[in-house]
């Protein structure tokens, strides 16, 4: 079962898995005049994911931080295929994936009888593309470390779904608990606000929380706003690791003495049941006292819980890996060489948080290999061509047909030049790593910055938080959603947040 896309005969099929960050470069960067070019996602938009921790408290609308693909595809030169799809399989010795697309169809019945019934059926389809070119940027998703518990009960933040679906749990923790007498510990229990893992996605998320409790909820439920406990359990002795330790140490004096969040370090979740988190504390074995028990497991009561304890890849991700035996049963992703190719396949390279290299898993690193693989994939059309032309030239020149005045020699030495020049300009992908920024509440961001290789700014504060603000607009891929974007911080300015889903 083959789909046929449409097809030009002298270009080379190239297939972009995904419409993330790394994919989205690549399409916006790439010449798509050089290839017959297919996209293939279940996401028919992309998702500005910095902003994601803002949305399930309403600072911002979901509308406001995604960009329709057809959009990205109507600005690009060349002729793009989008299938709403999603890869289950990559055969890289036949050069073939498999697809699974999901509709569901759903028909209004109008006969008298069933008047209110709505009939929807699911229909899934399955079905092999060939390509010439693969490009693998699925990404990742939330590693749960197979912690029981965590998939049936926890909520995530890493998809456009995520938000709306922890901010329906908000609501309905706070109107149940609302009914109920106040010291009932059910009360108390439905009032925990959990997040689990200190990195930038559970601590923004957590900031976001507070901003909403204290700057909105308060107006309207003065008295559930104050019995909220918003609580982040981290498992190292600190969060956010990856910022400078000036910076981790002004975040957490922010979080805990300014906005009151109850940060809980050195605790190891292992189990989630649908009230309880269960966690070890880790202690230091060096610094024990006697009155310490070094597995000592505390019980969390939850009535929202958020997962946030980093990536996990994807099935596709580890078939792939499992498909090439170069690639050494590699647990962390993808292995590529400097020039983002698939270590131990053919045609196949990948990019972006489905990958294991150097850098962090970051929007940032995602982009940059994007631009990098459309020059290169550029580059790489430019020799194919050029290949083609000269072995023509070569042809036309042993067949020495009189009656052409073509000077084959000169024409096949300027050809040559500029095949040369082509396969000198390859070269391996770098990244600048312009700093990290976060949002940590109260109107506060901190920032790593780095100048080239050389000067670091690591700063935090109000300022900061009008830079972060500044940089996050700025990075908008498209106008319409910097316009958005800056219009929700400007509602919410004047009316407040609007928690309650219409949707
Ligand atoms: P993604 O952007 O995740 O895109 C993957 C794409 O693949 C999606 O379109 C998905 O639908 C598609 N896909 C999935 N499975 C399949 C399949 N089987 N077949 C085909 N397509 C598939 N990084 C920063 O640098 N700065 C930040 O401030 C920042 N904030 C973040 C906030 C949050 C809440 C999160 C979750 C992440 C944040 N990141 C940030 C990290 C950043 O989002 C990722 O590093 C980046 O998205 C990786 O890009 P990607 O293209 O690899 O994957
Ligand atoms: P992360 O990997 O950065 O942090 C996850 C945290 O969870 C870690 O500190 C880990 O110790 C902790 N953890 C893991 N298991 C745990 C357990 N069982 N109990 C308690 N704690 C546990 O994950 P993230 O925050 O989702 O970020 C993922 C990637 O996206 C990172 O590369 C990050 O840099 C990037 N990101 C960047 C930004 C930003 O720059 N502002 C924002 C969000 C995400």
């Amino acid at each position: 079962n083959l789909k046929q896309v449409p097809h030009d005969k002298n270009k080379k099929n190239l297939i972009i898995l995904g419409s993330g960050w790394s994919s989205i470069s690549l399409l916006k960067n790439l010449d798509t005049t050089l290839y017959n070019v297919t996209i293939v996602s279940p996401r028919d938009f992309f998702l500005f994911t910095p902003l994601l921790p803002s949305v399930p408290t309403g600072t911002l609308d979901l509308n406001s931080i995604t960009e329709p693909l057809q959009q990205i595809i109507k600005r690009t030169k060349g002729q793009v295929n989008y299938i709403e799809a999603e890869a289950t399989n990559i055969d890289p010795v036949l050069k073939k994936i498999s697809l699974k697309s999901v509709s569901v169809n759903s028909s209004n019945n109008t006969s008298e009888k069933d008047e209110n019934e709505n009939e929807s059926e699911t229909i899934i389809k399955n079905y092999d593309l060939n390509y010439d070119v693969l490009v693998v940027g699925v990404g990742a998703k939330v590693n749960t470390f197979g912690i029981p518990g965590v998939q049936k009960y926890a909520c995530y933040l890493k998809e456009a779904s995520d938000s709306s679906k922890i901010r329906k749990n908000i609501l309905k923790t706070i109107e149940a608990a609302s009914i109920l007498p106040k010291d009932d510990p059910e009360r108390e229990r439905l009032l925990s606000m959990v997040i689990v893992g200190g990195g930038p996605t559970g601590v923004e998320f957590a900031g976001e929380l507070h901003d909403y409790i204290h700057d909105d909820l308060k107006k309207w439920m003065p008295q559930i706003a104050d019995e909220i406990k918003v609580t982040v359990i981290e498992a190292l002795p600190n969060i956010l690791n990856m910022f400078d330790k000036k910076l981790i140490d002004y975040a957490e004096h922010i979080l805990i003495d300014e906005t009151s969040i109850n940060l809980q370090t050195k605790t190891l979740v292992q189990n989630v049941d649908q009230s309880n988190v269960y966690a070890k504390l880790v202690t230091d074995k060096n610094n024990i006292n006697e009155n310490q028990n070094q597995n000592q497991i505390i019980k969390i009561p939850y009535g929202v819980l958020v997962w946030a304890t980093g990536n996990g890849q994807r099935e596709i991700t580890n078939n792939l890996i499992q498909a090439i035996p170069s690639q050494n049963n590699s647990k962390r992703g993808l292995l590529v060489d400097d020039c983002l190719n698939v270590i131990g396949a053919n045609d196949i390279f990948a990019f972006g948080d489905c990958t294991f290299t150097n850098y962090a898993p970051t929007a940032q690193v995602a982009y940059q290999q994007g631009i990098y693989l459309a020059d290169h994939l550029k580059s790489l059309a430019k020799i194919d061509i050029l290949n083609e032309k000269l072995s023509d030239l070569n042809i036309l020149k042993q067949k020495n047909l009189p009656e052409t005045n073509i000077n084959y020699n000169k024409e096949i030495k300027t050809l040559s030049k500029k095949l040369i020049n082509y396969q000198n300009s390859l070269h391996g992908f770098t990244y600048h790593h312009m700093g990290s920024l976060a949002y940590i509440g109260s109107d506060k961001a901190i920032a790593d910055l780095s100048w080239k290789d050389w000067q670091t700014i690591s700063t935090g504060g109000i300022m900061t938080f009008v830079f972060w603000r500044t940089a996050y607009v700025s990075m908008c891929l498209s106008m319409r959603n910097k316009v958005l974007v800056c219009l929700d911080w400007f509602k919410v300015g004047l009316f407040g947040r609007d928690l309650n889903p219409r949707d």
